[in-house]
């Protein structure tokens, strides 16, 4: 057996857990398994227990596992830095993408969702620590953009906001970018533009998924503690 029915069902215990202990309504935290890495076999077990919506990093990998994949009914989320010239490619693989963080990439999918008919739900990805290395939209520029994008590129429904917290050992450090993110959502949803909703926040992963809930996560992204540890070496 190559996909884990118990570390999901162990998954599910701590998000439930975390819930509960952070008086959030149960269920009310979606699980969003991250594949990249993980073969097409591991995969299809994964869909077979009911994990049918799949989070990758790059468009070329869901092009690869998308074919071989095609009877199991999975919907790809692009949850990783998106190149404008890859647009084409996640417009009409993706049904969603998590990692939308400037106009030029939204009026790029705009253009591609026009030629494929196509509609995606989009959460804008949000700086939310001065990490050089992390992408991302600074805090302040948010608003402005949620204008832009209803106004230009109405084929992407904003659904909310996602961020990586910091990679740091200190606790407090992650969490307060945890915390920047449901602030900033909180003081943005009052005066959103019609048509977007901000409910999701996208927070979280193997690491730090448990303080994510506990600061209004509504979707923790998990790789490693599902499907094990990655190889980057065979990516
Ligand atoms: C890889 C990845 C994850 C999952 O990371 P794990 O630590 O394996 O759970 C979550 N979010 C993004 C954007 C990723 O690239």
């Amino acid at each position: 057996m190559l996909f884990s029915p118990d570390n999901l069902a162990h998954i599910r215990a701590r998000i439930a857990a975390a819930e509960q202990r952070s008086g959030r309504a149960p269920g009310s935290v979606t699980l969003l398994p991250v594949s990249k890495t993980f073969s097409v076999d591991v995969l299809r077990e994964a869909a077979a227990h009911g994990l049918r919506r799949l989070g990758e990093n790059k468009t070329q990998e869901i092009k690869a596992k998308s074919e071989p994949l095609a009877d199991c009914g999975i919907s790809w989320v692009m949850i990783g830095h998106l190149q404008t010239n890859k647009a084409k490619e996640a417009a009409r693989l993706a049904d969603e993408i998590q990692s939308l963080d400037r106009i030029e990439l939204a009026l790029a999918l705009q253009k591609r969702l026009e030629i494929e008919n196509r509609e995606m739900d989009a959460l804008v990805q949000v700086k939310t620590s001065s990490e050089p290395s992390k992408f991302g939209m600074a805090p302040e520029a948010v608003a402005a953009f949620l204008r832009e994008v209803t106004e230009q590129a109405p084929r992407l429904h904003i659904q909310g906001l996602m961020t990586l917290a910091v990679n740091d050992s200190d606790p407090e450090q992650v969490r307060a970018c945890f915390r920047r993110l449901r602030q900033l959502r909180d003081e943005l949803a009052p005066s959103a533009p019609a048509g977007v909703s901000l409910a999701r926040l996208s927070m979280g992963m193997s690491g730090d998924f448990e303080m994510a809930i506990e600061e209004g996560s509504t979707e923790v992204r998990i790789g490693s503690l599902l499907f094990g540890g990655r190889d980057y070496s065979r990516a």
